[in-house]
């Protein structure tokens, strides 16, 4: 098993009794162990007093650590404030669990490691009261050079019972360096990235054996990227992770907003598939993008399945699976852009595009053929909605700020290629659709989302005439109503969300992942 641990800081002698409280609440929201974080605490004359009495009413079994300021902690005092703190916590009685003791402190300071292993293999209690060292290292800028040395001198010290390794990921690929080391370890460790691109490593403890993994009980954690216990346990079932958990990404730059996450794993548990989906945020280049990928399809210890690619790495996703040897479909090929990727039985890699099927689904398959549509936009999405749209019988009219754009697509488009037809697809100028009338117009820029930079915009020319016989649809999905959006209503037009194309194209990944669709009661 993998405990849960809650860091709780405790700075002076008088927040002792919030201190208590707040491992009661992480006890009760499902944490495993405490760590008291005492490390000016340990600077304060009262401060033994004070750490007996954290150890004597812990409602957990605990860790006592005084962390130095060189790894990241606040403890600057001397190496008998420190001492006398963890003699304190021995005496208080045995539920002081282990002691936290940074690898380089106890390896230079001599008082430090012969008072740490007379608390550890001396004195009159049995062995399985006395508490456990962990033996730590911690890095808050990056990758520490040296990193398996590092680890194999922890694991080789007699007196350390558990080694513990936290580095700040500099992308996702830390997290398997985190997984290599626990599948190879000589002893039990905790190996754990911080920031933003190191969640994994904290949710997926379990699946590699690590010893502990850390998650807060409030708004206050104490290193980077921790999620709270509720997160941990409730949304990433993390006590249900397995060795034989298959895991999932979403990729993509800016990738902290995706939803993906969040409704993949409700499906992965409403249909008890033992999978887990992370947000994986991938610089922008090429190179980043096939080094990362590459890798996390390459990792005989990941069981890494499949990739939801969103931008901008759909015309990225292509050309990785062209170059791995793996098939890509006819629609992504046709679209020249895919948002899937599936790691087959044989461990081929498929490209597919869903995106295009859910737009048809989201504006319903009986208002398309025959109809007038206009689709806003060139890029990735717009490029699938034309194809999605015209592939079912629209007469397609693609329309672009940047009207060079929108004029190759309908090109590209138009043309027959391999055993894909020639599709109804014709380019306007913008300012041409001024009076013009559409059955259907679905908007595939980025004007109207939250964050970017034309948030309030309106990307429908003054002038294109709507009515209650419109059908009106935004890619964009937050806000659930875009300025577009609020104004066809106003019109009197039938709305659709791009949250209606949002889960129609998570439906059809989860599918090709799982070979079944997600559970319809969500
Ligand atoms: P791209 O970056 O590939 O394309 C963006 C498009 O938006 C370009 O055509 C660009 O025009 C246009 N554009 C950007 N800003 C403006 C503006 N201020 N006014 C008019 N046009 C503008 O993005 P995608 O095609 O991948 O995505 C487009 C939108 O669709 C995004 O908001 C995305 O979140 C959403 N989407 C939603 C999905 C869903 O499931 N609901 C799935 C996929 C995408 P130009 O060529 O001139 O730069």
């Amino acid at each position: 098993m993998t405990f849960i641990a809650v860091a709780i800081p405790v700075a002076r002698a008088d927040s002792v009794t919030r201190a208590l409280d707040c491992a009661r609440l992480a006890r009760s929201q499902g944490a495993d162990l405490v760590e008291w974080r005492v490390d000016t605490l340990a600077e304060d004359p009262s401060g033994p007093a004070a750490v007996a009495r954290l150890v004597a009413e812990s409602p957990l079994p605990c860790i006592v650590t005084v962390r130095d300021e060189s790894e990241g902690g606040s403890f600057a005092g001397s190496d008998e404030e420190r001492i006398a703190m963890w003699q304190a916590a021995n005496a208080a009685n045995a539920s002081c669990a282990y002691i936290d003791v940074e690898l380089s402190t106890y390896h230079t300071r001599q008082p430090i490691q012969d008072a740490v292993k007379a608390i550890a293999h001396a004195g009159e209690r049995p062995a399985e009261d006395r508490p456990r060292v962990i033996l730590s290292f911690h890095d808050f800028r990056g990758r520490p050079a040296g990193l398996s040395s590092r680890v194999a001198e922890m694991w080789a010290d007699p007196g350390s019972t558990i080694s513990k390794i936290v580095w700040t990921a500099r992308t996702a690929r830390d997290n398997l360096e985190a997984f290599e080391l626990l599948a190879g370890r000589a002893k039990p460790t905790i190996a754990l990235c911080m920031g933003e691109h190191g969640l994994m490593s904290r949710v997926l403890a379990p699946k590699f054996g690590g010893f502990l993994t850390y998650a807060r009980a409030d708004d206050h954690g104490t290193a980077p990227g921790q999620p709270t216990i509720h997160e941990l346990i409730d949304e990433w079932n993390f006590r249900a992770i397995t060795a034989r958990t298959k895991v999932y990404a979403v990729v993509g730059h800016p990738i902290s907003h995706s939803r993906s996450p969040a409704v993949h794993n409700a499906w992965f548990r409403a249909a008890n598939v033992d999978a887990r989906l992370f947000a994986i945020s991938v610089a922008p280049m090429w190179e980043a993008f096939k080094a990362t990928l590459a890798e996390m399809f390459g990792s005989s210890l990941l069981d890494f399945y499949g990739a939801s690619i969103t931008l901008p790495h759909k015309e990225h996703a292509i050309r990785l699976v062209d170059e791995s040897g793996g098939t890509v479909d006819a629609r992504a090929r046709r679209i020249g852009a895919a948002n899937t990727i599936t790691r087959a039985a044989d461990g081929t890699l498929v490209a597919s595009n869903t995106d295009a099927d859910a737009v048809v689904e989201a504006v319903g398959a009986a208002n398309i053929a025959g109809k007038r549509i206009l689709v806003l936009g060139a890029g990735g999405a717009a490029r699938a909605a034309a194809c999605g749209l015209a592939f079912a019988g629209g007469s397609v009219v693609i329309a672009n700020r940047t009207s060079s754009r929108a004029t190759r697509v309908a090109e590209e488009l138009a043309t027959a290629q391999d055993d894909f037809p020639a599709l109804d697809v014709h380019a306007q100028s913008l300012a041409s659709l001024a009076t013009q009338q559409f059955d259907v117009i679905v908007n595939c820029t980025s004007a109207g989302m939250q964050g970017g930079e034309a948030r309030s915009e309106n990307p429908l020319p003054c002038g294109v005439k709507l009515d209650e016989r419109t059908i009106v649809m935004d890619a964009v999905y937050t806000p659930a109503q875009t300025p577009l959006l609020i104004h066809a209503a106003s019109c009197g037009s039938v709305c659709v969300t791009g949250e209606a194309m949002f889960l129609a194209q998570a439906r059809r990944q989860f599918e090709l992942w799982t070979g079944s669709p997600p559970p319809s009661s969500l």
